[in-house]
C-alpha cells in the first residue's frame, strides 16, 4: 500500500519534483536534463485555501488524533481488507477509545463536539476508506442518533454508552428491495400484538446488517412510521451477508429479514413517528459524508501527485506537461470548492441553522467532487491505477456506493428542486 498524505501536509513537498519547466523550455521540446530545478510549491494542493486555519485548536486536536490512526492502524491494512472483502473489526476498541462513536451527541458516555469536529473525523477516517468512514455514520448517525433524539430514557441507558464504547454495533434498516428512493412505499409492517409489536417484512442493503448487534427498524404502523430496536437473536429476525461486491468491499453490507417477530412494548423509539424521523437521521449522516468524501479525493490527489512528480515520460516527469498542471488544477479547484462548502455546513450546523436542502447540496456536489477526482487520478496512474498497490482505484469503487446510497444525485437535486420552487416533483 502507498500511503497518503495527511491533509495538512503538502504532497509536492514530501516528493519534491527534481526539475520543473518552464514554459519556454517546455514549448521548445527541451529535455529534462535542459530544464530549470524547481522550486517548492507555494501552496498545497489539498488545503489551497488554508481552511485549515479556520480550524479551533480543539478541532485541529481531534483531526490530528484520528489522522494518526488513519496512518498507523488503517492504511497498512486496508487494502488487504478490501481484497478479501474484510471488515476491520479489530480497529473498533482504537476508534471507541478516541470517542469517535457518538461524538456529536451530549451525555451517555458521548463527548458532546461540535458539528465541524465530526466533520474532520469523517474526512479523516474516509481518508483511509470510505468503509470505515460508513461504519462510523451509520453507528453514530443512523443508530445513536434516533436513540438519542426519540428514544426513551432507559433505551438511551441502555445502548448509548455500549454503542459509544463499539461493544453494541448498530445498523439501521430503512430501504427495501422495491426501491430505497422511495422510502414512503415501505412494505415492512408492525402491528399492535398485546402490550407488544409483531414486526414483518424485509431491508435490503443493509450497513454493518450482518454484523450488528441492534438493528434500528423503520415499518409502516397503522399511526404511520415508526422506529423499533431490534435485537439479534431475537426470534424471527435473521440476516443474510450481500457478497460479491464491487464496492465497500470493507465494509459489511446485509439484508434483513422479520418474520412476524415479536417485540416488546419498548422496542418502539417512543418519540419517532412518521417518515420525518428515519429523514432527520439521513441528514446527520448525509452532513458526514459532506466532509467524508473529501478525505477519499485528498488521498487521491496526493498519491497523483507524487505519481506525476516521480513518473517520467518524453523525457520529463508527468507533472511538467500543461495537460497534467490542468487536470491537477481542476481537481484542486473542485476539492476546494467542496472543503468550503463542508465547513460552512459545518458552521450553519453549529449554529443549528442547516437546513436539509442545504445538506443535499453538500452530499450531491461533494460526493460528484469525490468521484471525478478519484477517476482522473485512477488515470494519471496509468495502468498501475488499477492496482490494489495504490488507492486511487479503491476510493473511486467506494464512492460509487457513496454517491448513492443516502440518497442518489437525482434524490438530491429533486430536493434542491423542492426548496427553490416549493414544488414537489419527486
Ligand atoms: P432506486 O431507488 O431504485 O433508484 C434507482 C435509480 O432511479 C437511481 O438512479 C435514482 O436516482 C433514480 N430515481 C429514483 N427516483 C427518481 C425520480 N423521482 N426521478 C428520476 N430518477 C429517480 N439503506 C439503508 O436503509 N441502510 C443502510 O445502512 C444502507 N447502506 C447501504 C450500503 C451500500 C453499500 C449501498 C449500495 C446501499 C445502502 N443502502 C442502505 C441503500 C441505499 O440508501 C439505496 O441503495 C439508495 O437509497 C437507492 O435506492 P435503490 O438502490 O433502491 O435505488
Amino acid at each position: 500500500m502507498s500511503t497518503s498524505t495527511t491533509p495538512s501536509a503538502k504532497p509536492g513537498t514530501a516528493s519534491p519534483a527534481p526539475v520543473a519547466s518552464t514554459g519556454a523550455t517546455a514549448a521548445t521540446g527541451a529535455t529534462a536534463a535542459t530544464v530549470a530545478t524547481a522550486a517548492a510549491p507555494s501552496e498545497s494542493a489539498l488545503d489551497f485555501l488554508r481552511l485549515d486555519g479556520e480550524l479551533t485548536e480543539d478541532e485541529r486536536l481531534v483531526r490530528d488524533a484520528v489522522a494518526r490512526l488513519v496512518d498507523e492502524q488503517v492504511l497498512p491494512i486496508i487494502g488487504e481488507c478490501f481484497e478479501s472483502a474484510r471488515f476491520a473489526r479489530e480497529l473498533l476498541p482504537a476508534l471507541a477509545e478516541l470517542g469517535v462513536f457518538g461524538v456529536s451527541l451530549h451525555g451517555y458516555g458521548c463527548a458532546g463536539l461540535g458539528a465541524v469536529s465530526y466533520g474532520l473525523i469523517c474526512r479523516e477516517l474516509e481518508r483511509g476508506d470510505s468503509a470505515l468512514r460508513s461504519f462510523v455514520s451509520v453507528q453514530s448517525s443512523l443508530c445513536m442518533y434516533p436513540i438519542h433524539s426519540y428514544g426513551s430514557e432507559q433505551q438511551k441507558l441502555q445502548w448509548l454508552p455500549r454503542m459509544a464504547r463499539a461493544e453494541v454495533i448498530g445498523c439501521f434498516g430503512l430501504t427495501e428491495p422495491q426501491g430505497g428512493s422511495d422510502p414512503a412505499n415501505m412494505r415492512t409492517t408492525a402491528r399492535r400484538d398485546g402490550d407488544g409489536w409483531v414486526l414483518h417484512g424485509s431491508k435490503m442493503w443493509i450497513t454493518n446488517g450482518h454484523i450488528a448487534d441492534l438493528a434500528v427498524v423503520w415499518a409502516q404502523t397503522p399511526e404511520g412510521m415508526r422506529g423499533f430496536l431490534v435485537e439479534r437473536g431475537t426470534r424471527g429476525f435473521t440476516s443474510e451477508e450481500i457478497k460479491h461486491k464491487f464496492s465497500l468491499r470493507a465494509s459489511n453490507t446485509g439484508a434483513l429479514f422479520f418474520d412476524d417477530v415479536r417485540l416488546p412494548a419498548d422496542a418502539l423509539l417512543p418519540g419517532a413517528t412518521g417518515i420525518r424521523a428515519p429523514l432527520s437521521c439521513l441528514s446527520q449522516a448525509r452532513y458526514g459524508i459532506c466532509w467524508g468524501v473529501i478525505g477519499a479525493a485528498q488521498a487521491c490527489l496526493a498519491e497523483a501527485l507524487n505519481h506525476a512528480a516521480e513518473r517520467v515520460l518524453f523525457g520529463r516527469p508527468l507533472d511538467h506537461t500543461q495537460a497534467v498542471q490542468l487536470r491537477l488544477a481542476e481537481m484542486v479547484r473542485k476539492l476546494s470548492m467542496a472543503q468550503l462548502l463542508a465547513l460552512q455546513l459545518g458552521r450553519l450546523k453549529e449554529r443549528e441553522a442547516l437546513s436539509a436542502a442545504q445538506i443535499s447540496l453538500g452530499k450531491w456536489n461533494n460526493c460528484r467532487m469525490a468521484l471525478e477526482i478519484a477517476r482522473d487520478c485512477r488515470d494519471l496512474l496509468g495502468g498501475a491505477g488499477i492496482s490494489i498497490e495504490h488507492t486511487a482505484i479503491r476510493h473511486m469503487l467506494n464512492l460509487e456506493s457513496v454517491v448513492t446510497y443516502e440518497g442518489t444525485e437525482t434524490i438530491h437535486q429533486l430536493t434542491i428542486g423542492r426548496a427553490v420552487t416549493g414544488i414537489s416533483a419527486f
